[in-house]
């Protein structure tokens, strides 16, 4: 008997009135695991209302009390790290070393939190006009709205609510329908580290319950990560109803291999960058453009490599574990068929593979494309899915054309040993996140997350000072106490004196 999963609003789970549920899936094993509430427009409003009421006294909450709260929060999710991740592989499949990762990776966004009195600190200049002062003040915006996809659970919430919540904000979040446990699993631990009932809220749910939050006008912004169509709508819909915008988008992310590069290295980054999580990450690798005649060598060692490889459940020490959904394994054989009909070579068929596991999970094997062309579908669409295509080029001017013309630009990377051609590549490539020989260059928590062109809508990155910066607004106060010189009447523009 599959358990239903409810919202969570002050402080506690909450039914609901939506009467609609979905389908909860292990896609190690196919198995339905649970069923998921989905909100009706009503239900919006009671956990967009919970997040307004809490908002006033989080706000005058000081500093130094939210941050014990977080450094609470930072130790219980430390210390108990290990059964989210088992969550994360439970519903997304991805293999539980992997899911520990991407709870570690939020975890540091946490601890870059905790920082938050250092981080708000604003400006102060004395006698900025005769005896008059003027300091900036940055303040939290109300209640604020995170959406987020099926392929971090924990990691992509994590890249926003806890700089949210430590700015005084009190948050909303919508986790994917496919994956919403670890949402739920985080809101326990905020209540446990003392948050105030209120300020962390989950609303499960699907194109109702984001719709509610785009138009909601309690709502003041909009922290949106998922595929680009998606994004733009989010991105339009929200800012046309008042509310600030970073709607994250997909990616077609290209690493570059120059005929000086480290062939041994580029082919295991290769492997990890492209088949890592199954493809299922917005900074995987799915193109590799080989440049100078090194083709045949590299595509030998990224074949060994993937040849040995271990695909099945994702709690048995495997390399990858399955895709998320019936339908995503469908989608991704699709596009195996497609190349192999357009003519590229399949070097590596991961439609055969045999997975390691008991049952009939949604398993796709890590597949190697050579001479792939840059019509095929393969080549221009995020198939998000164990596929690596190898696109030989003759020069390297050639390969940062195909990269800027690329719609996408979330990340990229460049293999080489010549400090001058990867100082020039980091320069002209109209990329967010570039690596110089490391191939998935998510930044630190304290830098900022985020691609540009069609990979991200709107002009802040996530986490770092530009996350600050969302989450609050500033604030300029020009003060003048009453003081025997000043007074009298003078209607002109003030002036400095
Ligand atoms: P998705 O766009 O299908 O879903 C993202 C969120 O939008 C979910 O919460 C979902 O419930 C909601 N949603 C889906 N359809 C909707 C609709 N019609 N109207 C309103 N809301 C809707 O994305 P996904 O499949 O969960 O995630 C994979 C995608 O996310 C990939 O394209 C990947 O590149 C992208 N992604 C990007 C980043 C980044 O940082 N740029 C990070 C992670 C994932």
């Amino acid at each position: 008997m599959a358990t239903t999963l409810h919202h969570w609003q002050n402080g506690g789970p909450f039914a609901g009135t939506g009467g609609r549920f979905g389908d909860v899936t292990n896609p190690a094993t196919g198995e339905i695991t649970a069923q998921l509430a989905l909100a009706s427009e009503s239900d919006v409003e009671t956990v967009v209302g919970a997040a307004a009421a809490a908002f006033p006294a989080w706000r005058d909450t000081s500093l130094a009390q939210r941050t014990q709260v977080l450094f609470a929060f930072r130790e219980l999710l430390n210390a108990r790290k290990s059964e989210l991740a088992a969550i994360i592989t439970a519903e997304h499949g991805k293999v539980w070393s992997d899911a520990l990762g991407e709870v570690s990776r939020g975890q540091e966004v946490v601890e870059f939190a905790c920082g938050i009195p250092h981080l708000v600190k604003g400006g102060f200049s004395e006698n900025a006009s005769t005896k008059v002062d003027v300091h900036s003040v940055r303040q939290p915006l109300g209640v604020v709205g995170i959406i987020s996809p099926f392929n971090f659970p924990a990691m992509v919430p994590m890249w926003f609510f806890p700089i949210a919540i430590a700015a005084g904000n009190t948050v909303v979040l919508k986790p994917s329908e496919k994956v919403p446990s670890a949402a739920l699993w985080l809101a326990e631990l905020w209540t446990e580290a003392g948050l105030p009932d209120g300020v962390f809220n989950v609303l499960n749910g699907d194109k109702v319950a984001v719709d509610g939050l785009l138009t909601h006008p309690d709502v003041q912004s909009i922290s949106f990560v998922g595929s680009t169509p998606i994004a733009k709508y989010v991105y339009e819909t929200a800012t046309s109803h008042g509310k600030r915008v970073q709607a994250l988008g997909g990616a077609k992310n290209h690493m570059l291999v120059l005929p000086d590069a480290d062939l041994d290295l580029a082919a295991d980054q290769a492997v990890n960058a492209g088949y890592g999580s199954a493809g299922e990450r917005c900074m995987a690798i799915s193109a590799v453009l080989v440049v100078g005649g090194v083709g045949d060598e590299l595509v030998t060692k990224i074949a060994e490599r993937t040849r040995g490889l271990r695909t099945g459940d994702g709690t048995r020490g495997c390399d990858l574990g399955p895709l998320v959904s019936a339908a995503a394994r469908q989608r991704v054989s699709g596009y195996i068929d497609a190349g192999e009909a357009a003519g590229a070579t399949v070097v590596v068929d991961g439609r055969t593979v045999r997975p390691d596991a008991d049952a009939q999970g949604f398993f796709v094997g890590p597949t190697l494309f050579d001479h792939v062309d840059t019509e095929m579908s393969i080549y221009t669409d995020e198939i998000f899915g164990p596929v690596l295509a190898v696109v030989r080029l003759d020069t390297y001017d050639e390969a940062v054309r195909l990269i800027n013309d690329n719609p996408y630009g979330n990340g990229t990377a460049i293999f080489t040993n010549d400090g001058g051609a990867a100082r020039r590549f980091a320069n002209e490539v109209t990329v967010g996140m570039v690596g110089v020989n490391v191939p998935v260059p998510v930044p630190m928590a304290y830098y900022s997350f985020g691609g540009w062109k069609s990979s991200l809508f709107g002009d802040t990155h996530a986490h770092g000072t530009e996350g600050v910066h969302f989450f609050t607004r500033g604030k300029v106060v020009t003060s003048r106490w009453l003081d025997p010189s000043h007074g009298g009447l003078n209607l002109g523009f003030p002036q400095n004196t």
